[in-house]
């Protein structure tokens, strides 16, 4: 095993996964996070079970499951009739089936376990301020260089930089990510503000033409978290840009009464415009891989992004690990094993979005027909390849 730490671009949750999973296998690590502070946006992630199979190999499983908020559904709502399309239940046969829960957590919170880990770690260093721009490598390891113009020299380069990696620019060099088109609006409210009929403990989606909206509870049930979308085709990628309610509302003129009003009681509105990539499976330059949105960006709609992140996270310390520190085996296996399952969800996630979110007239009836007939085993068996996977083992 090299003497030198694996450097890590990015600090979010995959950044910060992939260290504590590395650290957990006795590597050396070093985090470089190009934001003066470590931490994440105020809104909330919804958690699959799949992901909790990550914190426990991560060690952190008892500090992230004290953290979430656990709902009974995930509800799917018509937002144009203002009627429920089904439920699916997420009890005990739920978790008998894929050996876990299925919860909603506040971003901030589940950044502030890994990064309490992290810091806990002798093995990890977490170095703010310090954007990778660029890399060069040979055949004993990589140097980083910074926008600051220091090179930090590792082992290894992982790139869990996000939607805009300058590493995937060096690895792949595909330009730039694809802007969907669609505009997502974030808010965190007091549940207090949230309409008392609307309080559900549940994940639930409005799907109407275009457009829908998702609301949960969390931190212990003191707010709701609030995510509205709708088809503006925005032309340029912007995220978290602060915007009024009135911009937030113009997408959602032609939905029913009560899932409009959500927005009224939604504040400090934000605004991101959605972007992703198509698969690609060169995540890997020699010592230099990929990890996250920076291998695989994908829309929201599969509530996955992070939890793929985890996963990689998961099987990357894996390989390494099983090869005692080999790149050259370990960096390949990993990639091949990640990117089927990853890349399904790429695009699973767009055809959820066309098919299940923002469907019109006869796609709709017949989304409503479809999936209002199905049992919860039904459910269970379609999301078997997703929910029942860890990061460990080829899951597509
Ligand atoms: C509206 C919305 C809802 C979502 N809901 C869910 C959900 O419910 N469940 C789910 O699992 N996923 C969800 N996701 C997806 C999830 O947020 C992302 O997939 C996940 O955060 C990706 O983590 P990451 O660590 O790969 O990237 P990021 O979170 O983007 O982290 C990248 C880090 O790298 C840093 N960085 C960037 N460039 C450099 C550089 N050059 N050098 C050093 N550091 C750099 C950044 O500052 C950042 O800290 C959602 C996404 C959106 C947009």
């Amino acid at each position: 095993m090299s003497d030198k730490a694996i450097l890590i671009a990015g600090g979010g949750i995959g950044g910060l996964a992939a260290a504590l999973g590395l650290a957990r296998k006795g590597f050396r690590v070093a985090v470089l996070e190009r934001a003066a502070e470590l931490g994440e946006i105020g809104a909330g992630i919804q958690i699959g079970p799949n992901a909790f199979h990550a914190f426990d190999y991560l060690g952190i499983g008892d500090e992230a499951r004290a953290k979430a908020v656990y709902i009974d559904h995930l509800v799917l709502m018509d937002a144009l009739k203002d009627e429920r399309i089904c439920a699916i239940p997420l009890d005990e046969p739920f978790r008998q089936r894929f050996r876990n829960p299925y919860a909603v957590v506040h971003r901030a919170d589940l950044h502030g376990v890994l990064l309490e880990a992290c810091r806990a770690s002798p093995l990890i260093e977490l170095r703010t301020s310090a954007a990778v721009e660029r890399y060069d490598q040979d055949g004993s390891g990589v140097t980083a260089t910074l926008g600051s113009g220091e090179r930090v020299t590792g082992a290894a380069l992982i790139g869990a930089d996000g939607l805009w990696s300058n590493i995937r620019r060096q690895v792949i060099g595909d330009g730039s990510p694809r802007v969907s088109g669609h505009t997502t609006y974030r808010s965190v409210i007091p549940t207090e503000r949230m309409p008392e009929d609307l309080r559900w403990n549940a994940a639930t989606l409005w799907a109407g033409p275009k457009c829908h909206i998702v609301h949960y509870p969390l931190k212990g049930w003191q707010v709701f978290n609030l995510v509205v979308t709708y088809h503006n085709d925005a032309p340029e990628p912007v995220a978290g840009q602060p915007v009024d309610k009135a911009e937030v509302a113009r997408g959602f003129g032609h939905i029913a009464e009560r899932p409009r009003r959500i927005i009224e009681h939604g504040e400090n509105w934000k605004l991101w415009v959605l972007c992703d990539r198509d698969p690609n499976q060169k995540w890997i330059d020699g010592r230099v891989a990929l990890l996250g949105d920076a291998a695989h960006p994908m829309l929201q709609y599969m509530a996955q992004g992070a939890c793929m992140a985890m996963e990689d996270a998961v099987c990357l310390a894996d390989k390494l690990d099983k090869a005692g520190g080999d790149f050259a085996r370990a960096l390949p296996a990993y990639a091949l094993e990640r990117f089927i399952r990853t890349g399904r969800v790429q695009l699973y996630s767009r055809l959820m979005g066309d098919y299940i979110y923002h469907p019109d007239a006869g796609t709709a009836a017949l989304r409503n027909a479809a999936l209002g007939a199905m049992s919860p085993s039904d459910f269970y068996d379609r999301l078997q390849w997703l929910y029942g996977g860890t990061g460990l083992g080829a899951t597509a």
